[in-house]
């Protein structure tokens, strides 16, 4: 290409690459581009309302739409079997962008407290006092008929985590699906600890898949995304709307990031796995452990159910109760050498949580309890380190109790 004689702050701005249309011959990459704009060029004038409307594919303005985004959006679209996907900046901006996209003033929403702890805040303060929604609750979710009885015509989604974080409390998704889709209301799961990798909610019949990417997809503690997977048609109206208006978009260098770790998911996923069911075998026979929250242990209350839900393993996450209380569960965790305190959880590395300080000390002492979540409770993300080691450290801090 000759370069035109142009000024030098002419060509400081256009030479050496010309966006129209994206000169793809000036190179070929294995790896997904970080295209970082926020803004493309038209062809035309209306050209703008086509690719607004899916007429066209293109791009017109960052906060809806950006290529290396998309890429990411496609892969989680094609891991999960649904037709389209949505990143968001956060888990929680997906969890709000939902609420605010099906419900409006004076309308009902259905969950119950298995829920991630923020969500929980979102769907029983944030939406009832900002929002005008009403949240109707469900107090034994493992009672589906219970779920059936909160459905009214007001109804205008159904919530369910599965598995729950962190008590690992495991739906019956096609059970609960059919009984959603009886009444016509969209069946949303949250899905962030098991991944399209064990679990496939769209397949068992749910509406809408909501996955923090903060977690074990992009699973090195780099970023923080989420996702919405669902119908095209629902997406296309999210992005238009609600994130037309809210603008709580993923970054293009955060979702190049997540793709690049999601590259190794499935892999990840196996480990993660294979590492907690050896370390539930530990804890499970440790004298200072009274309860491990895992769905392979025989007594969790879902165990068979789990089984059959999830054939190819439970994740990384489990939880487990040790003898004397707050006090005890603290001790221990800050007498870990190589497990860290941090309060997420889905990383390669081993991290622990205290679930009553850290993520559900919004809820009443007795509605925690209600939910598993007593004050001896630890949350124990299970990394991608030598199993040998994640069960010494354990050991060396039970032992100190
Ligand atoms: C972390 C998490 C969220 C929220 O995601 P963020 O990316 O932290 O905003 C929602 N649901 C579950 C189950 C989570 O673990």
């Amino acid at each position: 290409m000759v370069e035109k004689q142009r000024g030098q702050g002419s060509k400081a701005l256009h030479a050496g690459y010309g966006p129209l249309p994206l000169d793809m011959t000036q190179f070929r990459s294995i790896v997904p581009p970080i295209i970082q704009s926020a803004i493309y060029p038209l062809d035309s004038v209306d050209q703008y309302t086509r690719i607004s409307e899916g007429i066209e594919p293109g791009y017109h303005y960052g906060r809806t739409m950006n290529p290396t985004v998309d890429v990411l959006q496609k892969r989680l679209a094609a891991l999960e079997g649904g037709e389209s996907a949505l990143a968001t900046a956060s888990g929680m901006h997906g969890v709000f962008a939902l609420t605010y996209h099906l419900a409006k003033v004076g309308d009902e929403i259905v969950t119950s407290h298995m829920t991630y702890g923020e969500a929980y805040r979102l769907f029983f303060q944030l939406a009832p006092e900002r929002m005008g929604i009403i949240p109707r609750f469900v107090e034994n979710p493992a009672d589906l008929d219970e779920w059936e009885r909160q459905i009214t015509p007001k109804t205008r989604f159904v919530w369910a985590e599965t598995p729950s974080n962190p008590t690992l409390f495991v739906t019956d998704i096609a059970r609960l699906a059919e009984i959603t889709r009886a009444h016509n209301v969209p069946l949303i799961v949250d899905s962030t600890l098991a991944t399209p990798c064990l679990l496939r909610p769209l397949d068992l019949g749910a509406d809408i898949v909501l996955q923090s990417l903060t977690k074990f997809i992009c699973g090195n503690g780099a970023i923080v995304g989420g996702a919405v997977i669902g119908s095209q048609e629902m997406i296309t109206d999210i992005r238009r709307r609600t994130l037309g208006y809210i603008g709580a978009t993923m970054s293009p260098f955060d979702a190049w990031l997540t793709l690049m770790s999601m590259e190794t998911l499935p892999a990840r996923i196996a480990q993660h796995c294979s590492n907690a069911e050896h370390v539930t075998a530990f804890l499970a026979q440790h004298p200072r452990v009274t309860r491990v929250n895992y769905p392979s242990l025989s007594d969790h209350p879902q165990h068979a159910l789990a089984k059959r839900q999830m054939p190819r393993g439970f994740g990384g996450m489990l939880s487990f109760v040790v003898e004397g209380g707050r006090q005890a569960a603290v001790k221990a965790i800050e007498t870990f050498q190589m497990i860290a305190i941090v309060p997420s959880f889905g990383t390669s590395r081993t991290i622990a949580t205290h679930p009553a300080t850290h993520t559900h000390d919004g809820m009443a002492p007795q509605e925690r309890e209600a939910a598993g979540i007593y004050d001896g409770l630890i949350r124990l993300s299970v990394g991608l380190e030598d199993p040998g080691d994640i069960i010494d450290d354990l050991d060396q801090a039970l032992n100190r109790l």
